[in-house]
């Protein structure tokens, strides 16, 4: 199988910048993809360009308020590290078997674009920038202006993932849960990722995302503003009920190989309210 292993991140760019390259950095979506019968190699419509090895895209790093992770850097890494939220260390805890979350990166993850991915939910919820690298500039953008569907990001052809920025939120609350078949080894039917700050039984912050449930993560933050700022007392049933409500034309989800439309709407329903009522 051709492929190219880049030196340093200004080879990778430089390459990236004369002809269409697929960058590869776990392979663990990519080789499963791509991958043809027995004994036979894998048949990239491109030429690979493996970035794994690659220095500068691996790392954690604290800069002022802000957690910084490197796009290469193996999920485990970010399991273990206890200066991620664990909102998204605990979603990342749940992904796949220990194997391939040392091989899988979070730059992969957010790259494939899948409904089901389970980082996106709370990279939602942290409000995440995307850094995005060419040879010529340096874009960022909201992870929810990068993804744009099933398999569909705003990556150029010569961009590479850099890092994945975000301020960590003071919060009061948080909740994860992921719906699998089996504890490993499982996609998501669902998940849910929420937020919380509540102060002198006031909501001051409040962001959910769901997974799975529309071609991309859903996050509707004019419904969340409906709930900033309410007592605690407020949240009733009423209350929660019609939360529940607006969050209905949000949550489109299809029957798949892994779940229905109903179960999935459901439960994610049910998760808001199971959060609000923890508040
Ligand atoms: C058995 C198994 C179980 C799994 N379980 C889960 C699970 O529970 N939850 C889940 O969300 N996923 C799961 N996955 C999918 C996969 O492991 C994850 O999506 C992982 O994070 C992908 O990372 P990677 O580095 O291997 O990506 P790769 O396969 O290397 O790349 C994926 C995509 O991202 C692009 N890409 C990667 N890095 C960059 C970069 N720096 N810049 C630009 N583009 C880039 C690639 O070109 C490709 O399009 C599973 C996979 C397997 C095989």
């Amino acid at each position: 199988m051709e492929g190219v292993v880049p030196g340093n991140l200004d080879e990778a760019l430089s390459l990236m910048s004369s002809k269409k390259y697929i960058p590869v950095a776990g392979g663990t979506d990519l080789m499963v993809r791509y991958k043809r019968w027995k004994n036979l190699v894998p048949s990239f419509p491109a030429v690979p360009l493996f970035i794994s090895n690659l220095r500068e895209l691996r790392g954690i790093y604290k800069k002022e308020d802000f957690v910084i992770i490197r796009a290469a850097t193996p999920l485990s890494e970010i399991e273990a590290n206890e200066e991620i939220p664990a909102i998204l260390r605990e979603a990342v805890s749940l992904m796949a078997a220990p194997g391939i979350r040392n091989m899988g990166t979070i730059g992969g993850n957010i790259g494939n674009a899948s409904p089901a991915g389970d980082t996106l939910p709370p990279l939602y919820v942290l409000d995440a920038d995307v850094v995005l690298l060419s040879e010529k500039e340096e874009r960022v953008m909201k992870i929810y202006e990068f993804i744009k569907g099933p398999g569909k990001t705003a990556r150029k052809d010569d961009e590479i993932i850099y890092e994945i920025k975000f301020k960590v939120p003071e919060i009061t609350h948080y909740y994860y849960r992921k719906v699998g078949t089996r504890k490993a080894n499982a996609l998501s039917k669902l998940s849910f990722a929420g937020i919380a700050k509540v102060e002198k039984d006031v909501i001051k912050d409040f962001r959910i995302a769901f997974g799975a449930v529309a071609p991309t993560p859903v996050r509707v933050m004019e419904i969340e503003k409906k709930v900033i700022g309410n007592k605690i007392k407020n949240l009733d049933k009423s209350f929660i009920e019609n939360i529940k409500k607006e969050f209905e034309n949000h949550i489109k989800p299809i029957d798949d190989q892994r779940s229905t439309q109903y179960y999935r709407k459901k439960v994610s329903l049910r998760l808001l309210e199971v959060f609000l009522r923890s508040l």
